[in-house]
C-alpha cells in the first residue's frame, strides 16, 4: 500500500495542490467581497443615521419657522394695536412736560410716564425683532468699529465706573462677513447682559471681548467671546437661556438672547453660553469670515 501511494503521489499531489490553490483563491475572493460588502453596509448605515439626523433638524427648523411666522403675524397686529394708544400717551405726556416745566414733583411723574411708554415701546420692538423674518445683508464688517459703536451706546451703563470693559485686539482686529446692524445688536445685547452680571461683583466688575479667526472644514470663521466675572450661569438657567421670555431679572423681558440667537442663526452662525473656567459667564459667537 505504501508503495502504490508513492507511485501515484506526484500527479495526485499536483492536482490536489491546484484544487486547493483554486479553492483558496475562491475563499480569498469570497472573503474580500464579504469584507467589502460589510464595509459598504456599515457606510450605508452611517449615511442613514446622518440623513435621519439631518431630516430631523430640517423638520425642527421648518416647524420653528412656521411657528415664528404665525407668531410674527400676531405680533405685528398686536404691535399696531399697542403702538397707536401708546403714541397718544406719549404725545400728551410731552405736552404736560412742557406745561409743568416749573413744577418739580408733577414733572417727575410725567417723566415716569414717558419712561414707561418708552419701555413698552422697546418691548414691542423686541417682540417684533424676535418674531418677524430677518433680512441679513452680509458684507465685510470691521468688528472693532462695531465694538466701538456698541461701547458708545453702553456708556450710560458704565458711567458709575463699577464695570470695566476690555476689548482685546484679537477681537477688534477681526473682519466678519456680517450684517453690520445685526452684529451691533448681537454684541450690544451680550455686552449689556455681561455688564449687568459683572456689576454684581463687589470686588469690581470686568467684561472681556476676545476673538479669533480660524479655519474649519475649509471655511474661514470668526469667533467672538464675551466673558464676564459675574456669578456665572446656573445649570437650570443654562438650558433655557436662549428661550424667548425666559428671564431671571425683575425688569427683564427675556427677549435679548432669543433675538441674539435668531440673528446669529440668520448669519449661518452659532452661539453658545457656558461658564468660564475662573467663574463668570462666557458667550461665544461663531460667524462666517
Ligand atoms: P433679560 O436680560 O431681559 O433677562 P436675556 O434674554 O438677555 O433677557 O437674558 C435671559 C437670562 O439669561 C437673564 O435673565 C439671565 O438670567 C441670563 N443671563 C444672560 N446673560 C448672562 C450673563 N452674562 N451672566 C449670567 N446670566 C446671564
Amino acid at each position: 500500500m505504501a508503495d502504490m501511494n508513492t507511485t501515484e503521489t506526484p500527479a495526485l499531489n499536483k492536482a490536489s495542490a491546484d484544487a486547493i490553490e483554486q479553492l483558496a483563491s475562491v475563499f480569498s475572493a469570497y472573503n474580500d467581497t464579504t469584507e467589502r460588502m460589510r464595509y459598504s453596509y456599515q457606510r450605508l448605515q452611517e449615511d442613514v443615521v446622518r440623513l435621519r439626523e439631518e431630516l430631523r433638524e430640517k423638520n425642527e427648523q421648518l416647524e420653528r419657522k412656521s411657528r415664528l411666522a404665525a407668531l410674527g403675524e400676531m405680533a405685528a397686529g398686536m404691535a399696531h394695536e399697542i403702538r397707536n394708544p401708546l403714541g397718544g400717551v406719549q404725545l400728551y405726556a410731552s405736552l404736560l412736560e412742557r406745561d409743568l416745566a416749573e413744577q418739580d414733583e408733577p414733572l417727575q411723574w410725567v417723566r415716569k410716564i414717558s419712561k414707561g411708554v418708552q419701555a413698552l415701546d422697546r418691548i414691542v420692538s423686541d417682540i417684533l425683532a424676535f418674531t418677524t423674518e430677518q433680512m441679513c445683508v452680509k458684507e465685510p464688517v470691521q468688528v472693532g468699529a462695531v465694538l466701538e459703536e456698541v461701547l458708545d451706546l453702553c456708556r450710560p451703563r458704565l458711567a458709575d465706573g463699577t464695570v470695566c470693559v476690555h476689548i482685546d485686539e484679537s477681537a477688534a482686529g477681526l473682519t466678519a462677513a456680517a450684517d453690520a446692524m445685526m452684529l451691533q445688536r448681537i454684541l450690544m445685547n451680550l455686552l449689556l447682559n455681561a455688564i449687568d452680571a459683572a456689576g454684581a461683583n463687589e470686588a469690581g466688575g470686568h467684561v472681556w471681548v476676545r476673538g479669533k479667526r480660524y479655519e474649519e472644514d475649509g471655511d474661514i470663521r470668526v469667533r467672538l467671546d464675551v466673558a464676564d466675572n459675574g456669578s456665572g450661569i446656573e445649570p437650570g438657567v443654562l438650558v433655557k437661556i436662549f428661550n424667548p421670555f425666559f428671564t431671571t431679572k425683575d425688569t427683564g423681558t427675556g427677549l435679548g438672547l432669543a433675538i441674539v440667537h435668531r440673528l446669529v442663526e440668520c448669519h449661518g452662525g452659532v452661539i453658545t453660553a457656558a461658564n468660564g473656567a475662573d467663574g463668570g459667564a462666557v458667550f461665544t459667537v461663531i460667524l462666517p469670515a
